[in-house]
């Protein structure tokens, strides 16, 4: 029997997938990881599992306890649905720019949401400080206690990556991956596989957003956050705990066109439906394919599934008035046909 005693077991192992597409056009081998076969639908719930774990094993989840988070809505997805298995309620603060279809369901998952202005971070009313003032005030009421899950700074985050991501990229490829890019969010999932894989000779790259500042951080050790993007959960403007000891070997600066027409053709050639993210990343691959040459295994990442931005990157209204490219097919209905 291959029995999985509850949902959390069924977190990880997702598979690895050719692009067809990207291999083409570059001459190298382009995979992405699905993580969006994960139960929550992102690679998310593999950082929401570690920090249960975590918390747990330090005693300071107990049983009934509550999980309090800040999140763009992937982690508090995952800490909602893991939380749920294994019996503790969560409460998410999510910046309200966030998409519809997150929000509903983080509500839907059975957690509470408390939804703020999106502020920058040194604002202390910006998400993620709210969220860890939350923590506390409820882990001073709540009889079963609370904690503060702390994506960002908890290195919990990116062990799920160092112990499983990149060691499962590694025996899916049977160590011939030569490159590995993604974008950062809290950086756990970069900064994870690149501790994992960097040491066997892996060159880890990454695919920055406009409006980032990671790509000039990296590039000059200045910050400059210029540029703008429709995409969600990744962009960061400081070096997280989690990021920290950790140095990429390639720098990609990936703007919103580009990346959305690569995810487009990915539904459309290939059946991957994914968010934004998933777009950078692979436009990041295909970079790096170009900068190393030909003949090269690059891996990246399949962040999260399409159907949670349908009223953005998969709605022609709104990316007309953003200005970015809707494919004729986009715009089509049954009536078409
Ligand atoms: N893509 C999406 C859609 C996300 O929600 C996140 C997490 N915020 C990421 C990518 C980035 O992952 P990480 O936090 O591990 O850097």
């Amino acid at each position: 029997m291959q029995i999985r005693q509850n949902l959390a077991d069924a977190v990880g192992n997702t598979p690895l997938i050719r692009l067809n597409g990207p291999s083409e056009a570059t001459g190298c081998e382009i995979y992405g990881k699905a993580e969006f076969l994960n139960p929550g639908q992102s690679v998310k719930d593999r950082a929401a599992l570690w920090i249960i774990r975590d918390a747990m094993a330090r005693g300071q989840l107990k049983p009934g306890g509550t999980i309090v988070e800040g999140t763009a809505g992937n982690t508090g997805i995952g800490l909602a649905l893991v939380g749920a298995s294994m019996g503790f309620r969560t409460v998410i603060v999510i910046p309200e720019t966030q998409s519809q279809e997150k929000k509903d369901m983080i509500r839907l998952a059975g957690a509470e949401l408390v939804e703020v202005p999106a502020v920058p971070y040194k604002n202390p009313d910006n998400y993620v400080k709210y969220s860890g003032r939350l923590a506390e005030e409820l882990a001073n009421t709540l009889p079963e206690g609370a904690i503060w899950a702390n994506q960002f700074d908890n290195t919990a985050n990116r062990e799920a990556h160092i112990e499983g991501t990149g060691p499962e990229i590694w025996a899916q490829t049977d160590g011939k991956v030569n490159g590995f890019i993604c974008a950062i969010g809290t950086g756990g999932t970069l900064a994870g596989v690149g501790m994992a894989l960097q040491p066997r000779g892996v060159k880890i790259g990454l695919a920055d957003p406009g409006g980032s500042a990671m790509y000039s951080i990296y590039r000059t050790g200045e910050a400059d956050a210029s540029g703008s993007s429709i995409t969600e959960g990744i962009g960061q403007g400081r070096v997280t705990a989690n990021l920290e000891g950790f140095t990429p070997d390639f720098l990609a600066k990936i703007e919103d066109d580009e990346a959305l027409r690569v995810t487009f053709d990915l539904l459309k050639h290939e059946g991957l439906c994914l968010g934004g993210s998933s777009g950078i990343n692979v436009a990041g691959a295909m970079a790096m394919a170009r900068d190393m040459g030909p003949g090269h295994t690059i891996v990246t990442v399949l962040c999260d599934y399409g159907t949670r931005y349908q009223s953005k990157v998969w709605n022609p209204e709104f990316l007309r008035e953003k200005g970015l490219p809707v494919p004729d097919w986009l715009e089509k209905d049954a009536s078409d046909l």
